[in-house]
Formats: structure tokens, sequence, C-alpha cells
């Protein structure tokens, strides 16, 4: 058997909420949490799969900002639609992806015959793409409850427009 270390880390990130309608910016807490895996089983492998987790939380909170509606003017970053979009392609190609490979196996082991065997295939090929769009889907859950923005700090000058040092 293949030797794998996984892991899960739940972190906060803090970030700037940008705005690009209308040029709102703000320092904002994002709460994300992820998973990770690195071979083996020894102590530099739970390094990795920790590092590869909190990799994976990182950007489940840089997404969850494109979710976030303006403070202000209320618009989303028009990039949110094409994440769902791709989360729903990925969910469907993943799942009937699985399901056919799944559909290969079955047969071979003869282990459903006739209606058995669809209803199987279909059933895998579902959990799959739930699987897959639920891993995506933690962009845009519990936004209210993950996402703090000050807005003691907020300021309006549009990005383009601030000097950094
Ligand atoms: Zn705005």
């Amino acid at each position: 058997m293949r030797q794998v270390t996984g892991a899960r880390t739940s972190e906060t990130f803090e970030g700037t909420y940008e705005c690009r309608a209308c040029g709102f910016e703000a320092p904002v807490l994002v709460y994300g949490s992820g998973r990770g895996s690195a071979a083996g089983w020894s102590h530099d492998s739970a390094e990795a799969a920790l590092a590869d987790a909190s990799q994976d939380a990182g950007d489940v909170a840089a997404w969850t900002l494109a979710f976030v509606p303006c403070p202000r003017c209320g618009k989303r970053d028009p990039i949110a639609r094409s994440y769902v979009i791709t989360a729903v392609v990925l969910a469907i190609l993943g799942g009937l992806g699985f399901g056919a490979l799944f559909g290969v196996l079955v047969s071979c082991e003869r282990l459903f015959d006739g209606g058995a065997l669809e209803l199987a295939v279909l059933t895998a090929a579902t959990i799959a793409a739930l699987a897959i769009f639920l891993a995506k889907a933690r962009a845009f859950i519990g936004i209210r409850q993950r996402v703090a923005i000050d807005m003691a700090r907020a300021t309006g000058i549009p990005p383009a427009t601030v000097v950094q040092a």
C-alpha cells in the first residue's frame, strides 16, 4: 500500500479587500480550512502534509474574497462567477470520469449486473461530483462567519493610485 500522511488545518489570513468597481480598500481577516497530504509516514511527511494543507487553506481564503460583496458599492468581483462555473464543470467531468472508471472496475469484477451496475456507477459518479464541488464550494460557503473587513481602516483611493514604499 502507498504510504500517505494527511493533514487538516484552519487558519486566519490577513489581507486587503479591494473593490475593482469603486476603489474601496480595507484590511481584512479571512478564515479558511485546508486539507493536504504527502508521501510517506515520517516526521518530514507530516510537515509537508501540513504545509500542503496550509496552502490549500490560503487558496480557499484568497478565493473567498472574490465572493464578498463590496461594503460600499455592493459589487462582487466578476471572477466569482467564473469560479462557480469552473467548479460545476470540474465536478461534472470528475464525476463522469470517476463513474466510467468505477464502471470498468466493477464490470471486470462482476460485482453487479444489469440495473444494479448502472445504479452503482451513477451513485459513484454523483458522489465523486459532489465531493469535487464541495471542495471548491469551501470558498463561498459561510462567508459572513469567515470574513471580517476592518471598516475603521478603509480607504477609498483606487488601488492604482496608492504608492507603496
Ligand atoms: Zn465597491
